[in-house]
């Protein structure tokens, strides 16, 4: 279900009917009390690493309980690459919504929830060797129960954005977004990632804690920016390694290193010192 509702938000995006707002366009829309919380129940939260990297922080808790306590994970065959949304959202309330409906991780929560009813959608298009990023911001389809159109405030959409504070989340979904699309279109990942696969890239995607303390790597020597950076370069060095086992991408037909000392070592480097 997570993945078909982005996939058909791609769609759009790729046969170009997916509207195109303008920072400068305007709209309507206040949370209300009537319905406050009902658009945190029976959804699907799609979570990106900067997600659960700023819930769990805000939690105080380790990325990898965050993630054992509120995420499911699922290798999504189709597409070859591992997907992760809000556990509980989907089966019924999130598990952060409270009683009166509002979000008890409001300055944390996910980049999508803070943004709606405006959603971002995100292609890499090749031309002539070279990639190019499609953007679109657009407005998520009504839900008939969500009463924020109705004689709301007046926003631009820039507005909107800056007061939901979202650039920062816009810079790590890039890095994040190019490297699942470097996998899924160069790597051809869906014919080769398997579980396995997904289990060695899950703590560099999404337990950056466990990292820093494997490799001494101090949130005062490398800020967590730099480290989610660092970490999705990682992730690409061991997948580009892996595909070329099973004699897809660039490397393909160089020989594998697979997870020797050296390719390790390689890794390890990425984390630490950023190349
Ligand atoms: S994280 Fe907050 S805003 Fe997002 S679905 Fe849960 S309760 Fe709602
Ligand atoms: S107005 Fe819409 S987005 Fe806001 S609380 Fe109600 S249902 Fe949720």
């Amino acid at each position: 279900m997570a993945f078909d509702f982005q996939q058909g938000v791609l769609e759009k995006l790729r046969d170009d009917t997916l509207e195109q707002l303008r920072p400068e366009d305007g709209f309507s829309f206040s949370c209300r009390d009537e319905c406050m919380g009902r658009c945190c129940c029976n959804i699907t939260i799609l979570l990106e690493p900067w997600d659960i990297e700023i819930m769990s922080r805000h939690l105080d808790m380790p990325g990898q309980r965050f993630f054992t306590e509120y995420c499911h994970l699922e290798l999504n065959r189709a597409a070859g690459w591992p997907v992760v949304w809000l556990l509980h959202a989907d089966q019924g309330h999130c598990a952060f919504m409270q009683p009166d409906g509002k979000c008890a991780i409001y300055l944390a929560r996910s980049g999508n929830c803070r943004t709606f009813p405006l959603g971002r959608a995100v292609r890499y298009v090749r031309e002539d060797g070279e990639t190019r990023r499609d953007e679109r911001v657009f407005m998520v389809e009504r839900m008939q129960f969500c009463q924020g159109r109705r004689s709301g405030r007046n926003w631009t959409v820039r507005e909107w954005l800056e007061d939901a504070d979202v650039f920062t989340w816009y810079r790590m979904s890039d890095q994040y977004t190019e490297l699942a699309d470097y996998a899924m279109r160069e790597l051809s990942s869906r014919d080769w990632m398997n579980d396995n696969v997904m289990r060695m890239i899950i703590p560099f995607l999404y337990a950056p804690d466990i990292l820093r303390k494997r490799l001494g790597a101090a949130v005062e020597k490398v800020d967590h920016l730099e480290f989610h950076r660092r970490r999705m370069e990682a992730v690409r060095a061991i997948i580009t390694d892996l595909a070329a086992g099973y004699g897809y991408g660039p490397r393909a037909g160089a020989g594998v290193t697979g997870t020797d000392g050296s390719f390790m070592e390689r890794v390890g480097k990425i984390l630490a010192h950023g190349k």
